[in-house]
């Protein structure tokens, strides 16, 4: 087993002496400023691959939200932003963009130590997604174009989309620069005014890109970022009165709670992107160097912290075996190291809490009769991190836990099947609907597969293919309301109908 002292080179050093000159923003950004929590209480972020403290943030809370929805209220209705011209929102989000591009460096690193993905994805992947993803929106904010609707000719009615207000955003902790993004871009391209909690986990580079927002012209008040806990500030923002939506990523658990905070306080609309259990299905003529290539990266990927990881493999009796040891081989090499190694390419589980989680669900799969194929425990434990390795159970049967919850760890369960339309079965048989993938040189049956899975996105012959102009988000219990693409525009304007009396 390779050890953190093996991974040290001299690219890893220079990315250190980085990390050691960081400036890290710890106030909530309320109105322009960092400021510190009403309650002045902090909480403690942890470097999930060494398990030190690097910073305490501010901890948000009811007081701190209500004052940041007033912010963003009087923000809102003072027109700054949401009257402003499309074309100069566009221009502002373009340049936000752009700092966030030259400040890739010191977002990566922000990004790897605050919830511990390889420094590698962290700079090639999600600052760069992010970036492009406040762009697109920039871009495509003076493109849309409002309806005319085809009444007699005794009315003129315009049908014409609205800003909602204030926008509560509450994102989770596994691409905490991306998923804010997702909701940032279209959000404030509509002209809303929006207050971000992003997780208790990870709120490092939130707290950072609102200061770039603000350097690239965006109005103070506009967009408000309150770090804090779940129960507290997330809570008091799913249920305050006058913020006008929510739009949530993270576990379905949580995303049922805001449907009740909206219930039961303002009716303020809901979008939700979920969690997943997808499923590859792997038939028996498929390219299996391919797939397995696909189906390791596909789950092992940002240590299994993917909402959309293809976490259940049903694969075809005939040609089990031999994918399983080339799926087995792929994954030794994506070995967990020191995230800020350049050469790593699976990092640590963001913190204990998670890390017991996924080593439970190991076990489970162990207990209920699973048969353990690859790895299986914690590793580099010395370093004080919290490491998994790649895991690969076979003989998983659909009913079993490891195959029903979503584990959000480096962990692969193989089930075997017979007939085909025993696999879409199976397939289907989640309360999830996130993601779904589907092997297989025969054009017909790849069609008819990407037809009967219920999922959001089905991939044919690759996994977590995708870029900013297809959309993305859940059937079923992995949400509703979808991100990326120019759809992500609709969930954040309301329709309104202008009936001109002309006859
Ligand atoms: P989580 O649901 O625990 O937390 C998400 C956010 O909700 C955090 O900001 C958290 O502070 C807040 N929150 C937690 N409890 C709350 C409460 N009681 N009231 C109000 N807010 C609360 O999820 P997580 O552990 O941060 O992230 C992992 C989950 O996110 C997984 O289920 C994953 O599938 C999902 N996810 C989905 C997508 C998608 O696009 N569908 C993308 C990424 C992650």
């Amino acid at each position: 087993m390779t050890t953190m002292t093996d991974l040290e080179a001299p690219e890893a050093r220079d990315v250190r002496s980085l990390a050691d000159g960081l400036d890290i923003r710890t106030g909530a950004w309320i109105d322009g400023a960092h400021v510190a929590a009403a309650s002045g209480e902090t909480f403690p972020r942890v470097n999930p691959a060494t398990g030190i403290e690097i910073a305490r943030v501010a901890a948000g809370d009811a007081p701190d939200i209500d004052r940041a929805v007033r912010g963003a209220r009087a923000a809102f209705e003072s027109g700054v932003w949401a009257h402003a011209a499309p074309r100069q929102r566009k221009k502002v989000l373009v340049r936000f963009a752009g700092l966030i591009e030259q400040h890739a460096d010191e977002l990566a690193l922000l990004e790897t130590l605050d919830m511990g993905k390889p420094i590698r994805d962290a700079r090639r992947v999600d600052v760069p997604l992010a970036a492009e993803c406040i762009a697109y929106y920039g871009e495509a904010v003076d493109k849309v174009y409002d309806e005319v609707a085809p009444t007699d000719r005794s009315a003129v009615v315009m049908v014409v989309r609205e800003p909602l207000g204030v926008v509560g955003a509450v994102v989770p902790w596994n691409f905490p620069l991306l998923m804010a993004s997702w909701k940032l871009g279209p959000a404030l391209a509509t002209g809303n005014s929006v207050v971000l909690k992003p997780a208790e986990q990870s709120p490092l580079t939130a707290l950072r890109i609102a200061e770039l927002a603000a350097e690239a012209g965006l109005p103070d008040g506009v967009l408000q970022v309150v770090p804090g806990f779940g129960e507290t500030a997330g809570q008091a923002i799913g249920r305050h009165p006058d913020v006008d939506m929510i739009a949530f990523t993270g576990s379905t658990e949580v995303g049922k709670l805001f449907l009740r905070y909206s219930g039961e306080s303002n009716m303020k609309r809901v979008a939700l992107e979920c969690g997943g259990k997808s499923p590859h299905v792997v038939l028996p003529d498929a390219d299996l160097d391919a797939a397995s290539k696909g189906i390791a990266w596909g789950v092992f990927y940002n240590q299994g912290e993917v909402c959309n990881a293809g976490s259940r493999l049903l694969v075809h009796h005939d040609v089990k075996d031999e994918l399983l040891e080339r799926v087995a081989k792929v994954a030794e090499r994506i070995t967990p190291g020191d995230p800020l190694d350049p050469k790593t390419r699976m990092g640590a589980i963001v913190d204990q809490t998670q890390l017991d989680r996924v080593l439970g669900y190991i076990e489970s799969g162990r207990s209920e009769g699973a048969t353990l194929h690859l790895g299986g425990s914690r590793v580099l434990e010395e370093s004080g991190g919290f490491f998994v390795e790649p895991t690969i159970f076979d003989a998983v049967s659909n009913e079993m836990t490891i195959a029903r919850e979503e584990i959000f760890g480096p962990v692969l369960s193989t089930i075997g099947f017979a007939e085909e339309d025993e696999a879409i079965r199976v397939a289907n048989d989640t309360m999830y609907g996130l993601a779904a993938a589907v092997w297989t040189n025969d054009v017909s049956k790849a069609h008819r597969y990407a037809r009967a899975l219920r999922a959001g996105i089905v991939w044919v012959n690759t996994y977590d293919a995708g870029d900013i102009t297809s959309p993305f988000g859940g059937f079923k219990q992995s949400g509703f309301g979808r991100d990326k693409s120019i759809h992500a525009l609709d969930k954040f304007t309301d329709l309104k109908a202008i009936w001109i009396n002309v006859g």
